[in-house]
Formats: structure tokens, sequence, C-alpha cells
């Protein structure tokens, strides 16, 4: 059997004549950038998100480097972010001279670890970047507290959280200054090519974020500040308009397997529950553990995108082996991330204590994100989990 990481193919086909006619309604038009697709899209995200503005921009990464324009960040200003993170998150901070500053991670959620934020805190120190990694919010209070005392910025990289409820029910995106999301096509929300988004409640970082997308020019070919092109274009926001629709049914899919996996590998016998941190003879898969499960917002309400499963990502010991395994029995699986950010050749000279995030390099050595898309079937999975099980038998 096969079972690849993710099968965008089998999306399409639930999708394909209505793309393809919205795609062809750009073509006829001839209008391909900052028309009437993006602005639908950008109302659609804003009332989604639960912001006031939705800014469609080039990709997830541009989204972040905007944002901390649109913070005016200075040469020498310090960013703390996590050290586990995809590398946009980081090469952002670097790119605008700005110096990154790692933090180590929940080994819970693999999340950024607020007690540590507040230790790398100095005079120099101007935001904080949480990640919303696989699609699980970061704890929001504890980081807007620091934020608060120390006044930083907060910029959200939501870029793997799109719907992402918070445990209060507010979406991620809409909880710091600024949140930045992707539509990567391997994200829940993704277009054929590059795209993404940022969000704000911000008046004044709203009209500066919408004028950093064109040059920074308004009006036309009048600077006030430097901006770039950073826009993103009619036919990517007409497919995400099709597919915005399908996003929470998608995602509730995720959820819905990633509970299935859990209940597998328990019977397997591969883990007792759920949201273990070590290893013994009944415990060789660690399991995630959506920690907001259960949650109700502020109207008594339970959250239903408490997890939107962007990856599901085991922990296992001998991963790379048993990733070989897998690949050998046709089964895709990933590694994010094999190389945390203090271990990167690009930031040696940063100097990082490499003692200081222990687990970090944890979750980079046994991390393995299995397949979790919406259109996988429970065949699948089973595949999945007999050939885990089997490796383990086999050694
Ligand atoms: C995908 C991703 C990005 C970058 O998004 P692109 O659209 O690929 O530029 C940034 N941060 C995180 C955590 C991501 O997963």
């Amino acid at each position: 059997m096969k079972v690849p990481l993710l099968d965008l193919k089998a999306q399409f086909n639930t999708i394909r004549d209505e793309v393809n006619k919205k795609i062809n309604e750009v073509l006829e038009s001839q209008h391909f950038i900052l028309g009437k697709e993006v602005q639908e899209l950008e109302k659609k995200i804003a009332d989604y998100v639960g912001t006031k503005y939705a800014i469609g921009v080039s990709s997830g990464t541009d989204a972040l480097l905007i944002a901390l324009m649109a913070i005016d960040l200075k040469p020498g200003d310090e960013v703390i972010l996590p050290s586990y993170s995809f590398f946009a998150t980081a090469g952002v901070v670097a790119r605008m001279n700005a110096i990154p500053v790692f933090a180590d991670i929940n080994p819970y959620t693999f999340n950024i670890n607020p007690l540590d934020i507040e230790k790398r805190i100095t005079k120099k120190t101007r935001a904080i970047i949480p990640v919303h990694l696989y699609g699980q919010s970061c704890e929001m209070n504890e980081i807007i507290n620091i934020a608060q005392k120390y006044k930083l910025k907060i910029i959200e990289d939501a870029a793997q959280a799109i719907g992402t409820q918070y445990k209060n029910g507010k979406k991620v995106g809409s909880i710091g200054d600024i949140g930045c999301f992707s539509f990567f096509p391997s994200k829940n929300l993704g277009c054929f090519g590059d795209g993404g988004i940022v969000t704000t409640n911000d008046n004044e970082l709203g009209e500066k974020l919408r004028i950093l997308r064109v040059h920074g020019s308004k009006p036309k070919y009048y600077h006030k500040i430097i901006g770039g092109n950073f826009r993103l274009d009619e036919i990517q926001a007409a497919v995400l308009n099709v597919k915005f629709p399908y996003l929470d049914k998608w995602s509730a899919k995720r959820r819905e397997n990633a509970d299935f996996y859990t209940n597998l590998f328990i019977q397997a016998g591969l883990s007792e529950n759920a949201g273990r941190l070590v290893y013994d003879e009944k415990n060789l898969v660690l399991l995630p553990k959506p920690i907001y499960k259960g949650y109700k917002d502020s109207d008594d309400k339970e959250i239903i995108n408490y997890h939107i499963y962007n990856q599901f990502v085991i922990r296992i010991q001998n991963r790379d082996a048993l990733k070989k395994y897998l690949t050998d029995n046709g089964i895709g699986t990933e590694i994010y991330y094999p190389v945390p950010f203090h271990r990167q050749e690009c930031f040696k000279y940063l100097n990082c204590d490499m003692n200081s995030f222990p687990i970090s390099d944890d979750a980079a050595l046994c991390s393995l994100a299995l397949p979790i898309y919406p259109e996988l079937s429970k065949e699948q999975m089973e595949y999945v989990v007999q050939k885990i099980s089997d490796f383990y038998s086999v050694k």
C-alpha cells in the first residue's frame, strides 16, 4: 500500500470543476494583481480570524517580513522566537539586520516556552514571535503578560495554524499585534503557488501593512516609507476563495484522523495514552496531545479548532531507522525539523549556548510527522500503525 505524506491530488479531485471555473474567470478578466478576488479573500479571512484587517501578501515568509517592517524593527533590535520552527521564522529577523534570540520549547506542544522567553529578555528586546507549530496555539496569556510587562510587540507566526483557536476561543492571528499566515500548498489552506496574509486589529498597523505591500507608496508613486512588492495575485486568491468554505471540514477530518491514529497506537500496545514524555516498553511511541481540547469560549461554547493538525508528529527512539523502514514500505513521513536554529550554520555568529535548548534538541532527534491529510483512509492509517508495530517487533 502507498501512503504519501500529503496527497494534494486527492483534494484537487474534489474541487476541480469549481477551481477551473474560477481560474478561468480570472483569465478572462486579465486582471491579475490586487483585484476583486484578493479583496474577497481579505474580507473572508478577517471575518474568520476575527480581526479588523487582513492584507493578502506574497508568502508566509513575506507576511513575517512585512510584519517586522510594520513594527519598525531596527538593526540590532532583538526578537525572541522558538529555537524549533521552520527557517522563515528566524530568517526574516536576521534579514532585517535584527538579532534572533532563541528560546526553548514546551515538550508537550513543541511551542515556545514562555518561561524561557522571559529569561532571554534584554534591554534590546523589541518583539516576540510565537509560532503555533503543527496547528496548535501557543500559551498566549503567558506571552501577552510578558509582552505587556516589557512593552514588546507580538507577531504571531500562524503559518501552520489557520483556524486554530486558543483556549479562550479566540483564533490565532487575532491575539498578538499582527498575525502571519501562509498559503503554501502543504498548509491546511493552500494555494497553487506561493501566498500569505497578515491580520491585525490595529488601525495604524493595518494601514501601514497595506502601504508596505506596494513599495510603501500612497498615493501611487509617492513614498513616505520603503516597502516592497509583497502582493498576492488574483489567481492564487481565486483558488483560495474556492477552497475557503471547505477549510473547517478539512481541519475536522485531520482531527478525526489524529484521534483514529491515537486509538490505533494504543490498541497496538505502542503507547498507553497521548501526551506522555518518557519512553518505556509500553510507550515506544510518544503521541501528541491537544492541550486545549475540551476548553470553552466566553459564550460557554466548546472550542472546536483546538488543534488543526497541519502535522501529526510522534516521537520515537531510532527515528531515522524507522523513517527508512516506513519509506521502504511506501509510507511518506517527514522530520520537522532536523536542525534547530541554534545549530544552524548560518546562525553560528550568534554564539548560542548549545546546552540551553534541550527540548528542541530532543525534538530534532526524535520527531516524525505521519500522513494526516483529510482524504487519508482508515485502511491507510491502519497500515501506517501496523508497519510501525512491525518495525518494533522485528528488532
Ligand atoms: C510555511 C511556514 C512559513 C513560511 O511560509 P511560506 O509561505 O512558505 O513562505 C513560516 N513559518 C512557519 C512556521 C511555516 O510553517
